[in-house]
């Protein structure tokens, strides 16, 4: 059978030569050439952040990010406004709240993106918010938020500003310091191109003043703490070796394609996910107008259940896509296309999902999804929008 395609929105496969890094065997973490990775690897991050602030690395999921953010800007009792347009975004509330902190909710429609004159509306409305919380890119229904005119209403009227940016970081256009984000975290299995086990978060300087004040429990992730060993361009703690060599070479791969044809590509292919299942006759879950380009989320059609169609794409095509979650479980499947994707990884899901739908007796016109992912491909890649 053909190499397994991938197509989760994390893990995302690994580049050999990332494999191949990680495979050598350890050494000092308190060592010369410990300090020469970890001062290359951060350097490089925070431009892939673009922040002249600090970049901190912890071993942890990306869900341990938002902890580092929260007990490290915050105190019980400070109201925050969780703003939630799906699975991700509540439970970035609920972190909160397991915290202590006093939630506030804007809640929004899944498969839609946040309005920021919402955000503006609540913030004028309540002073006493001390933080807003956002999903930069919503996994659970493939939906990319409006960051940076959020970041400029959050600007305007004060408060700390805390981003989930786990599933596009690294993928999408992304401007820590100019869109105004106090602290934003992505985790190392979504666009980086290597394994889980490491989740590396943005401190911008207001949550350096924060920090001085949050009573928040914290231990593991304390920001300072890590700061202090980073001036020796160590970790407090046991670093994740393997993911950070890997790291470094992703990162390597990564300058070399250049961040602007990384975002093109992903751009290109969101476009060609999207049109391609259109072709097929398949309708998006997400608005198109803030529709991600590093995963899709799409109707399961009508009479069709969802575990045997994906069950027939893993066992018969070997293409590995993903269901819904929360409420849209059993109704949505999604399409991963963040990291080290390229266009034959999706008109191969295409296929596999034309011929997955034709087994279970639905209609769909033979190559028209490919052919039309195929031409989205080619025109985004050659200038046009989305
Ligand atoms: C994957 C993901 C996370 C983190 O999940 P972990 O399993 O903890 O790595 C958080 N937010 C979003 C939007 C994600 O896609």
């Amino acid at each position: 059978m053909k190499p397994q395609n991938l197509r989760i929105p994390g893990p995302t496969p690994c580049p050999p030569e990332v494999l191949e890094a990680m495979g050598r065997q350890m050494f000092n973490h308190r060592g010369p050439e410990f300090r020469e990775l970890l001062k290359d690897v951060t350097l490089r991050l925070k431009d892939a952040f673009r922040t002249q602030h600090d970049v901190l690395i912890f071993p942890s999921s990306g869900t341990g990010g938002w902890e580092a953010m929260l007990t490290n800007s915050l105190s019980p009792g400070d109201r925050v406004l969780a703003v939630s347009i799906g699975v991700f975004g509540d439970r970035f509330a609920d972190a909160a709240r397991a915290f202590g902190a006093d939630v506030v909710r804007l809640d929004v429609e899944w498969g839609k993106a946040a309005d920021p004159s919402d955000v503006e509306a609540r913030l004028k409305a309540d002073p006493s918010i001390r933080a807003v919380l956002i999903t930069f890119n919503e996994t659970s229904t493939g939906v990319t938020n409006p960051l940076k005119e959020v970041g400029e209403v959050v600007s305007r009227y004060g408060p700390l500003l805390l981003v989930d940016a786990v599933s596009g970081l690294g993928a999408l256009p992304f401007e820590m310091d100019a869109w105004g984000i106090d602290s934003a975290t992505t985790g190392s299995q979504k666009a980086w191109m290597i394994p889980p086990g490491m989740m590396m978060v943005g401190v911008g300087a207001r949550i350096w003043e924060a920090v001085k004040t949050a009573r928040m429990p914290r231990y593991y992730f304390d920001f300072e703490n890590a700061r202090h060993f980073l001036e020796e361009w160590e970790t407090p703690y046991t670093p994740a070796l393997p993911q950070l060599v890997a790291l470094q070479v992703a990162l390597h791969m990564m300058e070399k394609e250049g961040w602007e044809s990384i975002f093109r590509r992903h751009r290109a292919l969101g476009a060609a996910t999207r049109e391609g299942l259109k072709a097929m006759g398949i309708r998006l879950y997400a608005d198109e107008a803030h529709a991600s380009d590093t995963v899709t989320a799409a109707w399961i059609p009508e009479g069709v259940d969802a575990k045997r169609l994906i069950g027939i794409m893993r066992d018969k095509h070997n293409v590995i896509i993903a269901g819904g979650m929360g409420k849209t479980k059993g109704q949505v499947f999604r399409i991963g296309h963040m990291g080290w994707v390229f266009l034959p990884d999706i008109t191969d899901t295409l296929a596999a999902l034309e011929a997955a739908l034709q087994e279970l007796g639905v209609a769909v016109s033979k190559g028209e999804g490919v052919a039309a992912a195929e031409a989205a491909y080619k025109r985004v890649m050659e200038g046009g929008g989305r």
